[in-house]
């Protein structure tokens, strides 16, 4: 992550309030770009409107600029490539598929997780399914398929996957390969019921924003071989990646509703400084010692990519006390 000014972006899903987790890709993501004089953007992925709590967008905004954060362009500010919101940026994943379509990249495909399920022999791969088999590709397309698919097409767009192991370097877990044909096949772009898919829609706008570096949580790390596929496909340019740790319990557990921390809301209506979290923060990034008071703004000032470790953070039980000023 060196050369030009990067540009970063910090991408949440309006589902609830900014907890510890965000927070912590949060302060990675921006702290890396402040550190060079990059620029910053906010953008709501808001695809799946039935899930999206309306109001969550500001609230997590709200939640960030207390936390000591601030951005660019993003929901409200504008910007170069407004709007930030993916909820009103339809056209642009019309076009993208437009796109791969006459490539040769896309498929309307009916077959079901359920189908997939089925598939009990093969292996599974990320995401619990087995890989989507070749096989069930149509044999033959007509040329105008995609232009007379309707509003409702009652099928799924998926990407044809016929790329050799891809090979991408993250900034903090280090040379990664991933042969996606047999991890997960030709990926899902447009769902049957109309709704257009996070993979698709987090490449089209990182490529349309000028994102030079993605640092986001673990969780998205077996997407990115994915995503980098798409790029190429797109005739984009893949940007630096680097994945955070994902915080755990005591077992060593993804967090659950029941051990979760309270979501940086709660802590701050509880009278929590913001100092304390991100110094937290900032320790569970090896980016300190310890874990004491420290500004946003500090953190930058001496960040360092190559202190963050891939591994889980444990999260002490009583960490909302840790937090009291
Ligand atoms: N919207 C995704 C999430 O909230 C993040 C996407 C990304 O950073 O690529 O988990």
């Amino acid at each position: 992550m060196s050369g030009a000014a990067p540009v970063g972006r910090f991408a949440p899903s309006p589902t609830g309030d900014l907890h510890l987790g965000s927070a912590l890709a949060l302060l990675a993501a921006w702290a890396s770009v402040r550190s060079r004089g990059g620029t910053f953007v906010w953008r709501v992925e808001d695809l799946d409107g039935p899930r999206a709590v309306p109001e969550s967008p500001e609230r997590q905004m709200a939640d960030a600029r207390w936390l000591g954060f601030d951005w660019d362009h993003g929901p409200g500010l504008g910007g170069p490539d407004a709007p930030y919101r993916q909820s009103e940026r339809f056209e642009l994943y019309d076009e993208a598929l437009r796109q791969l379509a006459a490539a040769g990249r896309l498929f309307p495909c009916r077959r079901s997780r359920k189908d997939l399920r089925a598939l009990a022999s093969a292996p599974h791969g990320a995401s619990g399914l087995p890989p989507y088999p070749a096989r069930w590709r149509p044999s033959e397309l007509a040329p105008d398929w995609f232009a007379s698919l309707g509003e409702r097409p009652d099928c799924a767009l998926r990407f044809r996957v016929d790329d050799g192991p891809v090979t991408f370097a993250d900034g903090v877990v280090g040379r990664i390969t991933e042969d996606v044909r047999e991890t997960t096949g030709d990926v899902v772009l447009k769902r049957r019921d109309g709704v257009f898919a996070y993979q698709l829609a987090v490449v089209v706008d990182d490529l349309a924003m000028g994102v030079t570096e993605v640092v986001r949580g673990m969780d998205l790390l077996d997407s990115t071989a994915r995503q980098v596929l798409l790029i190429r496909a797109l005739g984009g340019t893949v940007p630096a990646y680097a994945h955070v740790p994902l915080l755990v319990n005591a077992e060593g557990e993804k967090l659950s509703k029941r051990d979760r921390p309270p979501s940086i809301r709660e802590l701050r209506e509880r009278g929590s400084a913001p100092e304390a979290i991100i110094g937290w923060l900032a320790g569970a990034l090896g980016q300190i010692g310890g874990s004491a008071p420290r500004t946003a703004e500090a953190v930058a000032a001496t960040w360092d990519l190559t202190r963050v470790r891939p591994d889980p953070v444990l999260v002490p039980a009583d960490i909302a006390d840790r937090f009291m000023s």
